[in-house]
């Protein structure tokens, strides 16, 4: 069995829970929370880090920092995972559904003009598969609009757009240390928050609406509270995981870019011989391989491909189900004209197994069963 995902392990996750352990240090902002934060901070340039449970909360976070109220649109692929629209959806904003681009598969930023009303408040461009969305032009949109713009960087840690780290771009950001991410700790995440600005209140509504942070910091000397918040950050021992991922990040990246150019290059006839298309990365982005995908032709039957490559014990599998054509989809946002794009790739994405170990064996094996299976389906 080969299969989708295998969660990598730097090794050192152990003793640094163990130190945390030892120190008896388990609430959240300890020493190893410190230490992730100003890594990324470093890392991104972001004016805070601050971790989270998920990605789901650092987004829920960013939807109280923008003060959603019930009605504001908020603008954003329908080829996307849940989180991106229910973060809006929980303080009644309204998810408007725009398509995406037949490359990337990210948002199509010459259609984002067209889903902006009075009442639109923010643009959460998300990078699928670590590959960035066009951001200079979606910046530029957001300040002729005077918009913010969250980006869902979910998939996108040690990714870079001209030189610049994903998440780290628009005024919010937020990445996912789950275990099927990169760089993992379970479950995990943090908020980049890149309008320096939005920094102390970002500290108080993590901090269950209450300027505890700032207590810590000796900055007051006493902490009540302040504003509606929640409980958003990480026990110590989940951030004592991260480091441990965090230390090895660029070797994970490395590794995982090995196994990424060895598929695209095992692909290329599949795809010059019409039978599916690889991914397209755009010049000025660097990624992360967090993922390979490949679109299969129209006429292919990708339910019975993934079925033959399920039982050849190959872990193959589609992806989102858009969100405008789900139940909650439906009920809570609308599309912003025909998502031609998106009901298009999302019925003809095969992804393969890619994570640290995979050997060229294997991936010579994937690509064999998948080239029998369109062959032969
Ligand atoms: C994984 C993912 C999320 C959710 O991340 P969690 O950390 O599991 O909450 C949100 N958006 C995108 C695009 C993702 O890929």
């Amino acid at each position: 069995m080969i299969p989708f995902n295998k969660p990598y392990m730097s090794g050192k996750e152990l003793s640094y829970i163990a130190e945390a352990h030892f120190h008896n240090i388990l609430a959240g902002d300890g020493p190893f929370t410190k230490r992730c934060h100003t890594w990324l901070e470093a890392r991104t340039g972001s004016a805070k880090v601050l971790l989270t449970h998920s990605c789901t909360a650092a987004l829920e976070m960013a939807a109280l920092l923008l003060n959603i109220q019930p009605g504001d649109e908020i603008i954003m692929p329908s080829y996307t995972f849940v989180s991106t629209a229910n973060a809006f959806v929980l303080r009644g904003g309204v998810p408007v559904f725009v398509d995406i681009r037949q490359d990337t598969l990210n948002i199509d930023e010459h259609l984002i003009e067209d889903a902006i009303t009075t009442r639109t408040k923010a643009i959460v461009p998300i990078h699928y598969a670590g590959v960035s969305c066009e951001m200079d032009t979606i910046l530029a949109i957001a300040k002729r609009h005077k918009l913010m713009v969250v980006e869902d960087a979910a998939q996108g840690v040690m990714s870079t757009y001209k030189g610049r780290d994903l998440g780290g771009i628009g005024d919010l950001g937020a990445y996912s240390f789950h275990e099927t991410k990169n760089v993992i700790s379970g479950e995990g995440g943090c908020l980049l928050v890149n309008d320096a600005s939005l920094a102390l209140q970002a500290e108080i509504i993590r901090e269950k609406g209450t300027n505890r942070t700032q207590f810590f910091r000796g900055h007051v000397d006493k902490y009540t509270w302040q504003d509606v918040g929640s409980s958003f950050l990480p026990g110590e021992l989940i951030a004592a995981f991260l480091w441990a991922q965090l230390e090895e990040a660029e070797q994970i990246t490395k590794q995982r870019m090995g196994i990424w150019d060895e598929y695209h290059k095992l692909l290329e006839p599949l795809e010059s011989h019409g039978l599916l298309r690889r991914p397209i990365i755009p010049d000025h982005c660097q990624h992360n391989a967090h993922m390979y995908y490949v679109l299969l032709s129209e006429e292919l039957r990708r339910d019975k491909i993934l079925q033959r490559m399920k039982t050849e014990e190959i872990g193959a599998i589609f992806h989102y189900i858009p969100l405008h054509s789900s139940p909650a989809g439906k009920k809570f946002g609308r599309a912003s004209g025909e998502l031609v794009n998106t009901d298009s790739c999302s019925e003809k994405i095969i992804r393969l197994p890619l994570w640290i170990g995979l050997s060229k064996n294997q991936q010579q094996e994937v690509v064999s069963v998948l080239e029998d299976a369109i062959n032969n389906i």
